[in-house]
């Protein structure tokens, strides 16, 4: 059996110098790759690091998450783009995307800031368009106007993932339909997030993916603790039976759809 974490945030654990048991907890419950996802310029170089030094363990992206965006955001993706010269490119540009859940209330600088969440976005996903990679969406209360971008980037959708989804069918079936994907974190879990494990029954298995977003997100029955990759396999094991279906099955096409979609030899 082996599941993989699409979605991580190793900075933490690297930081307190507990990633090396993090990574083997990870083994030991049977999650065999993860992907590390870059926020801003401060975890770039880190990233980049451990997907050499744990090769076929540790996965990175790098981008400009929208919580991350100010009026310097062009001078803080300036080295971006070069990253992907390097022996060991990332495998994806994310997570960047749109977030209008914390907004300034004044209307001038809360359209200022829309404004340059906007405009970076815009220029990751020309990158990526021009170098065909996947890309990991992060938005929050702002999927119509991802969804708008992203179609008018031109970039093709199959390189497209919604990360710690959480909207409702319509909003599934518009991605589903573009060619793009969601991926599910450990609030699918949650006892009283019965809307979305409905939603998630409507994703073509062959295409989903789970995700932990750790260090954030601790699925039941760790809610509440510190998040970390091990923890995918319980939300797996989870879905498996609440979704009636074999958890190796599950954990096989879930993995299988994760290395595709990132395009990781299978
Ligand atoms: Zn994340």
């Amino acid at each position: 059996m082996s599941w993989f974490d699409s979605h991580c945030h190793l900075k933490t654990f690297w930081e307190k110098g507990e990633l090396s048991a993090v990574i083997q907890r990870a083994q030991n419950a049977s999650v065999l790759g993860m992907v590390t996802v870059g926020t801003s310029p401060k975890d770039w170089n880190i990233y980049s690091h451990l997907a050499t030094e744990y090769q076929e363990m540790v996965y990175y992206s790098i981008g400009l998450h929208p919580g991350y965006v100010d009026e310097y955001w062009e001078q803080n993706t300036k080295g971006l783009r070069s990253f992907w010269d390097k022996p060991l490119p990332p495998v994806a540009f994310g997570e960047i995307g749109l977030d209008y859940f914390r907004l300034p209330s004044e209307e001038g600088k809360r359209n200022r800031m829309i404004d340059n969440q906007k405009a970076a976005f815009t220029k990751q996903l020309e990158w990526a368009k021009e170098l065909d990679c996947p890309v990991i969406v992060h938005s929050r209360s702002a999927f119509d106007d991802c969804v708008n971008l992203i179609d008018a980037s031109g970039l093709a959708w199959r390189n497209v993932v919604f990360h710690c989804f959480s909207e409702g069918a319509v909003q599934l079936n518009a991605l589903l339909a573009r060619g793009g994907v969601a991926s599910f974190t450990g609030i699918v879990t949650f006892k009283n997030n019965d809307f979305l494990r409905q939603t998630l029954r409507l994703h073509p298995f062959e295409k989903l993916m789970l995700e932990t977003d750790s260090p954030y997100l601790a699925p039941v029955p760790k809610r509440g603790k510190q998040n970390e990759p091990s923890y995918l396999s319980h939300i797996g094991e989870y879905l498996a039976e609440n979704l009636q279906i074999n958890s190796c099955e599950l954990a096989a096409k879930t993995f299988r759809a994760t290395r595709k979609f990132y395009r990781l030899p299978i």
